[in-house]
């Protein structure tokens, strides 16, 4: 096994070692309650289990109440968001134990996620504003080299990227076609935008929304009626509505 993979395999070892070892000491705790030093640790597990569980439901609490007063609240949400981040991958795994599938979960937490952004209200310039659309939105024969500049596009019409092109001109948005998630990141660290339309597979999404942590990215799914990463397509219009939600209008305050 080489060492990236021992990495990984080591850490897995470790964290159920971990588990292992607190489950060892909770019963060796219970079973000598009698010593003064074993009520104490109980004690003091105990108060560190009951703060932890305190925050993350204050912080589930914060998503709802700003969700409900539908305005953003920013004390309650930074805290809404760690939570928000910390619980994620829990929360996939309940819904997994209900039988709710993956898409549906990841569909929800977009949402969810998009509405967050929504309510910030944010009056951002055209060139603050960052449109990352996949590669396989590209049609599979097209021999242009859209993701070194999307400018290469020559706008025939054959897939979407043409009309993505000309409303990111007529809003004064940047445009970039990526291959995945490692771009996504590179593109968004150099260009550094205050915010995101970002358009993808619930998978790629709802990781994008995570990765990009303090930038408001709103999600648009696309369309794969050729399935998964082949000739895909997005609801234009939805696309032009995150980007309005978002963008500074004459009149609108800065
Ligand atoms: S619209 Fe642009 S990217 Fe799409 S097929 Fe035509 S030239 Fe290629």
């Amino acid at each position: 096994m080489n060492t990236k993979k021992r990495i990984y395999i080591g850490l897995l070892a470790a964290s159920l070692m971990i588990i292992l070892l607190i489950a060892i000491l909770v019963y060796y705790l219970m079973s000598n309650k009698d010593i003064i030093l074993s009520q104490v640790l109980l004690i003091s597990l105990t108060v560190m289990a009951a703060i932890l569980f305190i925050i993350l439901l204050f912080g589930i609490i914060s998503i709802v109440i700003i969700i409900i007063r539908a305005r953003t609240i920013p004390s309650l949400e930074t805290l809404g968001q760690r939570v928000n981040e910390l619980l994620f991958p829990l929360a996939l795994f309940t819904g997994r134990l209900f039988g709710i599938s993956r898409e549906k979960i990841l569909q929800s937490y977009i949402a969810v996620n998009n509405h967050l952004v929504g309510l910030k209200e944010l009056r951002l310039q055209g060139n603050q504003i960052l449109i990352l659309a996949p590669h396989c939105l590209q049609d599979a024969e097209c021999p242009h080299k859209i993701t070194m500049d999307i400018n290469n596009c020559k706008g025939c019409g054959k897939c979407d990227i043409a009309s993505l092109k000309k409303m990111a001109q007529d809003h004064n948005a940047l445009l970039r076609v990526v291959t995945g998630g490692t771009l996504a990141r590179k593109v968004v660290t150099d260009i550094r935008p205050r915010g995101v339309i970002a358009i993808a597979c619930e998978r790629d999404l709802s990781l994008g929304i995570h990765d990009m942590g303090s930038i408001p990215v709103l999600g648009v799914l696309n369309c794969r009626p050729h399935g998964p990463c082949f000739n895909t397509g997005v609801n234009l219009e939805e696309v032009e509505k995150a980007l309005m939600s978002i963008t500074k209008e004459d009149g609108k305050d800065a």
